[in-house]
């Protein structure tokens, strides 16, 4: 059993205040791996009070100063990747290849595109040049508190943390107590890269204990969320008492409108996309939308992919998908496949119950229901599993009323061969990313959402200008 009850504070480990063991889960065996500790407020206000005490020194050093720490962490982050894989895999459940290739690169990839748009990036700047003394300054919000959940581990602590370094914030990252481990490793990065004590901080807990604490706490400027709407409903309310800045990523019912003319694997793909990482992404294309034209023999398709999709031990490489996160999960996943069923939807592959050969873990078959009109459950809440829903229309119209009538609005997809119409519901569908024909976003692009699904963009130079406080100088002397 591994055992890591300590927290990083002030750039040492540091036993809690008070001891509160918590067990982290393999989900592929549902046994104990590992014991850490449930931070308390008393631990949040050490890390904080170390945040703050590092602030001033750290907004104060050169820029170029803090992107080559940055570019250290990288050097660290790809020399101990493979134990990064291994702590994923663990905790959250990604296949081992996965976690190698995806997991991990998408911590890398964000890096990088953190220290490019950091270079570019200059901090005070002439307001115009008809304003020859004025000057617009970025200057770091302060100290932040992060807060991520366990389904792309990397992905989002590199989104927040790296931002929040190079814009010259303090912080304290609260990791979700599901995938604790990962966090824990990345501590360590950061301390092997040399940032100052103080600058970054972890504390593990959950979301009622430490979670509570660090949106609530006075000395807190900003926090930084990505998890789901629920919490990030709660989080909003905790932190409106001392007016800090609160940034947001939640969760999302992305809709994938296939048209007609759309190119051949475009059902495959969105099948596949939908299954990634076990449907546990907030992005995933949960919705496919099905112009009439081609309804039956896409029905068809999606259902002969699923079934083609291998379940299996995520310990073991291949290009199978694992087990979901958690015990509750998977029941909340299983419910959602009952309601659908008991909705009238047209189950055509999986179904509720473990995988074939499956005893234990939590497994989920990859499911795919067909006939979903948008009012059923199974179109409105996000299952956060490899359940997708298949959903008729007729026209253009149609399509963009079904796709924007839903409280989310993060990532939508369209499938489509004729450019100008591709274009046009691009400008009308009512969320924070479009991804068109199977292409994704560039190096550099905005993460983020509208409506529930959150607010603020992250990844780039959006991302740490979400970590930056706007100045307006008058009067700039010019020497
Ligand atoms: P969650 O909201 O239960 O937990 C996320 C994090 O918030 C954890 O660290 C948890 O401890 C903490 N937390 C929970 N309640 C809190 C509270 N009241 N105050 C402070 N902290 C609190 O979500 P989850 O189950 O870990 O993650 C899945 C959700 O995250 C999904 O809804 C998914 O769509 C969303 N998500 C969104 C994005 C995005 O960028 N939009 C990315 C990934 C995941």
């Amino acid at each position: 059993m591994i055992e890591k009850r300590e927290f990083y504070i002030n750039g040492a480990w540091v036993a809690p205040e008070v001891s509160n063991d918590h067990e982290v889960i393999d989900p592929s065996t549902e046994e104990a791996v590992a014991v850490i500790s449930m931070g308390s407020a008393a631990d949040v206000d050490k890390a904080v009070a170390a945040a703050k005490a590092a602030f001033p020194a750290w907004m104060e050093t050169p820029p170029a100063e803090r992107i080559a720490l940055v570019e250290k962490l990288l050097d660290v982050y790809l020399a101990r990747s493979e134990e990064m894989a291994q702590a994923m895999t663990l905790a959250m459940g990604a296949p081992i290849d996965m976690s190698r290739n995806n997991q991990v690169g998408a911590g890398t990839f964000h890096i990088k595109e953190f220290i490019a748009a950091a270079k570019q990036f200059e901090f005070i700047r002439p307001l115009s040049d008809r304003a020859p003394n004025d000057r617009i300054v970025y200057e770091p919000v302060g100290v932040c508190g992060l807060i991520t959940p366990w389904n792309w581990p990397m992905n989002q602590i590199t989104l927040k943390v790296v931002a929040a370094a190079v814009a010259g914030c303090t912080m304290v990252l609260k990791p979700s107590e599901e995938s604790p481990l990962d966090a824990m490793l990345f501590a360590e990065f950061m301390h092997e890269a040399g940032f100052p004590p103080g600058v970054f901080n972890l504390v593990n807990g959950d979301g009622m204990g430490a979670g509570t604490a660090l949106t609530g706490h006075a000395d807190v400027d900003m926090v930084s969320f990505t998890g789901s709407t629920r919490a990030g409903i709660a989080i909003s309310k905790n932190a409106a008492d001392t007016l800090k800045r609160v940034h947001l990523e939640l969760g999302g019912k992305g809709a994938n409108i296939i048209f007609a003319d759309a190119d051949e694997k475009a059902v495959k793909r969105g099948v596949i996309d939908m299954m990634q990482n076990t449907g546990q992404s907030c992005n995933a294309p949960s919705r496919m939308l099905v112009q009439r034209d081609i309804y039956d023999q896409a029905v068809e398709q999606a259902a002969a992919m699923a079934n083609k999709i291998a379940v299996g031990d995520p310990h073991e490489e291949g290009r199978h998908i694992g087990p979901v996160v958690n015990k509750t999960q998977w029941q909340k996943i299983q419910d959602l496949i009952q309601k659908g069923i008991d909705e009238g939807a047209r189950l055509v592959a999986g179904g509720t119950g473990l995988p074939e050969g499956f005893n234990r873990g939590y497994y989920v078959k990859p499911t795919v229901f067909a006939d979903v009109n948008n009012d059923m459950t199974i179109a409105r809440e996000e299952i956060f599993g490899p359940v997708l829903s298949i959903i008729p229309f007729e026209s253009e119209e149609e399509a963009i009323a079904i796709t924007n009538d839903t409280v989310y609005g993060l990532t939508n997809y369209i499938q489509t061969q004729d450019g100008a119409r591709a274009n046009r519901v691009a400008l009308k569908v009512r969320s924070g990313m479009v991804e068109m024909n199977g292409q994704s976003r560039s190096f550099g692009s905005p993460f983020g959402g509208m409506k529930q699904s959150g607010n603020g963009r992250e990844g780039g130079v959006y991302g740490i200008e979400d970590f930056l406080e706007i100045k307006a100088i008058g009067g700039w002397a010019n020497e």
